[in-house]
């Protein structure tokens, strides 16, 4: 068959060949990129599912409108109140999923040829989706405060971006969130040169101890002009549940009318009864006290992973401890005169009954071959201890 042109700059996922292989009985796996399904709040959803097929069942079954249903957008305008970002409900809309955000913003924005800036190393979903519409993507260099944003700033003037596309909190893979004093630069910097940024945000209610630094959306009151240059994509799916689907998208208007025709023509609008169920359990003050056991758990799992790769494989592994989400980004320094080859090392490493993913799908261009993602999110302390000591063996 011929396919068309667009898909000839994007390969299935490398992630996805290795998951073939973490169906085995035993393997320990640190590759997915799952929330623990123990930690979904089972009861409440089912009352929220409940309550809203009994109060409302004709509307929740029936056909609904592109930008959401108005209770749940009403409900996310004020979860976003709460971390400090003013949002009305008509300035955003539900999307199935973050991920329908990321495509959409794809779909008005990217023409062939334009040019894209992320991060390096990124979402590897988004540089998939943007590749697809023609993006030329450009990576800029991230440390353990995110994004180098005098690096970002001579990309974006040298190269003009069409956007700019960051995780400034808890990044998939980089586990990195960016300074406060970075994220009002870019905010500056984004007014300034007239630059689009999208700010992706699923990981931020996922903190251990301290919340982070406030959203570039919270921030861009405090800076004139940003608001106008800033997108941000918000998802239920790692706070409540991936499979209801629910995420959303807060635009500036023009941008926000345009992407809402593309999502009529994409599946006309996100499941009312999902939505319906995400707007109940809003109301039922159930989603504090779920959050606090998820931070409470992923931030145990975090400190065991810290430990037992320092114990395990010293300082022939190096990595910054992420404060929250769901992943470690390492590398490996060769010390000791180990390997710095993280795909190797996946080899072994699966030989052993243990499984990561190596980094380099997750650079744009010129992957760094030494780096790795591990996530902790699913697996047990105890299960970690074991699971990093076979690293250690296969290193
Ligand atoms: N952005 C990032 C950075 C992610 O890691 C993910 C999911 N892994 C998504 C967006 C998409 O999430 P969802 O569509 O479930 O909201």
């Amino acid at each position: 068959m011929q396919f068309a042109d667009r898909l000839n700059n994007v390969e299935t996922s490398a992630i996805r060949e290795l998951f073939k292989l973490l169906g085995r009985p035993g393997i320990i796996s640190f590759a997915g990129g799952f929330p623990d399904p123990a930690l979904f709040d089972v009861e409440g959803i089912k009352e929220a599912s409940n309550a809203v097929l009994t109060d409302a069942p004709g509307a929740v079954l029936q056909y609904g409108a592109t930008e959401g249903y108005g209770p749940l957008r009403e409900g996310i305008s004020g979860f976003m109140a709460n971390k400090g970002a003013k949002v009305t409900p008509d300035g955003l809309i539900v999307t199935t999923g973050s991920q329908q955000a990321l495509d959409l913003i794809g779909k008005t924005m990217i023409s062939p040829g334009d040019k894209v800036i992320v991060e390096a190393p990124t979402f590897l979903a988004t540089i998939q989706c943007f590749r697809l519409y023609g993006a030329h993507i450009i990576g800029a260099p991230i440390d353990a405060d995110g994004v180098d944003v005098d690096k970002l700033e001579k990309l974006i003037e040298e190269h003009k971006p069409k956007l700019v596309y960051l995780i400034p909190t808890f990044g998939n893979p980089s586990g990195a969130t960016l300074s406060l004093q970075r994220r009002k630069r870019i905010l500056e910097i984004a007014a300034r040169t007239k630059t689009l940024v999208v700010e992706d945000d699923p990981y931020g209610e996922l903190f251990f101890d301290t919340p982070p630094p406030p959203s570039l959306l919270a921030l861009s009151g405090e800076v004139p002009g940003s608001r106008e240059w800033l997108a941000h994509c918000g998802s239920f799916s790692k706070i409540l549940s991936p499979g209801l689907r629910v995420g959303w998208l807060i635009a500036p208007p023009e941008l926000l009318a345009k992407a809402t025709m593309c999502k009529q023509f994409s599946d006309a609008h996100t499941s009312n009864l999902t939505q319906a169920t995400a707007a109940h359990y809003l109301t039922l003050n159930r989603l504090d006290g779920a959050l606090a056991v998820v931070r409470q758990t992923y931030a145990e799992r975090a400190r065991v992973m810290a430990a037992s790769l320092q114990r395990e494989l010293g300082d022939s592994i190096a990595f910054n401890a992420p404060q929250g989400g769901m992943f470690f980004w390492a590398h490996l320094t060769g010390a000791n005169g180990k390997s710095t080859s993280a795909p190797e090392f996946a080899k072994r490493a699966i030989e052993k009954m243990v499984a990561f993913v190596p980094g380099a799908p997750f650079f744009a261009h010129d992957p760094d071959l030494s780096t790795l993602r591990l996530s902790f999110a699913t697996v047990g302390v105890d299960r970690i201890e074991e699971g990093i000591a076979r690293l250690g063996q296969a290193l």
